[in-house]
């Protein structure tokens, strides 16, 4: 890459699942990086490898104060994602949700970055309308469990749209439905990591409620893709979008391909449903075809295969 094209780009939780991804393919393409975090549930791990990068720079910040750098590009993804990470602390995660939001549009304004926030399919709530396009505005209980989060990154997409009418910011919202891949955590609690952790201990596959609630699964290196050409998409472009694959499965159907790849004879065990939890999720993801060209292809089946040789390489001794 010639360097006036060089960007320096801020990744906000970008030693997580997520971020760790994209910190690697934005150094792959010839960026530097900064990466900042607080580790509440990244790990060094998911970055080891990058730090001997001449254009790789890790920060232990928390995005709740204010951070002062210089960068040309921001992906704001710091936030516990999974329902047992982000209830764990539920008042903070409203403020790395709020004041988080508030401290990168700070940074973006000052700086006249660019700046990209990882929103989520949770801000349809439990949805009605289904699959959920970017008109839907949701179905979301402003006082249960999830609400820290659900609301937490409404009010973030609010305080992005403000900035950007306000004082004319270039923003982009991601609506990022459920994703996976390696580097995840095994104690990330998720549905994915779990099962699959569960079925190589050979443990009980814990499906809470009947398992007949549904999600749908896009494989980390595409989502990776997705929030890419969202930010290298013209200015115009603000979004919201939906970044998924409507591949839609049953937690049931999933238990059963995870037991199927891992060649385990783990029981299923059922357990009570958690609060506020989604009926059915699957993204119309019209607009990202039309607009980003972007369409995950990736089958369950195949994001799955690395995803059970990441655990199992993790998990022996
Ligand atoms: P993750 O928990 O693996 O990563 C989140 C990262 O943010 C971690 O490294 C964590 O240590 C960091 N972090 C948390 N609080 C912080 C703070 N106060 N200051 C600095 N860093 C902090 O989760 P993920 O799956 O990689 O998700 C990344 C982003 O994408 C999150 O914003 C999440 O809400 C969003 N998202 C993810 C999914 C998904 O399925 N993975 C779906 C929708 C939205
Ligand atoms: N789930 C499950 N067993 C688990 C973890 C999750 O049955 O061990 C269910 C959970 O109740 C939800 C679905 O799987 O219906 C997806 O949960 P996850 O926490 O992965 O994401 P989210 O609910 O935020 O989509």
């Amino acid at each position: 890459m010639s360097n006036h094209l060089k960007k320096k780009v801020l990744i906000t939780g970008g030693a997580g699942f997520i971020g760790s991804h994209l910190c690697e393919r934005l150094l792959g393409i010839g960026h530097e990086v900064l990466c900042a975090d607080n580790f509440f549930t990244g790990r060094r791990e998911n970055i080891v490898g990058l730090l001997d990068h001449p254009y790789f720079e890790v920060l232990r910040h928390d995005v709740t104060f204010p951070l002062y750098v210089e960068v040309d590009e921001i992906y704001n993804l710091a936030c516990p994602a999974s329902p047992i990470h982000y209830q764990f602390d539920p008042v903070q995660t409203t403020k790395v949700c709020v004041h988080g939001a508030i401290n990168m549009l700070g940074l973006a304004r000052r700086t006249k970055a660019k700046i990209l926030q990882a929103s989520t399919s949770e801000v349809y709530g439990d949805p009605e309308e289904h699959p959920q396009r970017e008109s839907y505005w949701g179905r979301v209980n402003p006082t249960g469990i999830r609400s820290c989060y659900d609301e937490g990154k409404r009010c973030a997409e609010t305080l992005f749209f403000d900035y950007h009418r306000q004082h004319k910011l270039k923003i982009k919202v991601a609506r990022i439905f459920n994703t996976y891949g390696p580097k995840m955590r095994p104690d990330d609690g998720r549905v994915v990591s779990n099962f699959i952790v569960q079925a190589l201990q050979g443990a009980p596959i814990t499906i809470y409620g009947d398992g007949s609630q549904t999600r749908a699964f896009c494989y980390v290196d595409e989502l990776v893709d997705g929030l890419i050409k969202l930010m290298e998409s013209p200015d115009t472009f603000t979004g919201p979008v939906n970044l998924g694959n409507p591949a839609e499965f049953t937690i049931k159907q999933l238990a059963d391909k995870v037991l199927e790849m891992t060649g385990s004879n783990s029981t299923i065990e059922f357990r009570p449903l958690p609060g506020d939890d989604p009926r059915q999720r699957r993204p119309d993801i019209t607009l990202a075809g039309e607009v980003l060209s972007w369409r995950p292809v990736v089958p369950l089946e195949r994001g799955l295969a690395p995803t059970i040789s990441y655990f199992r390489s993790l998990l022996s001794p």
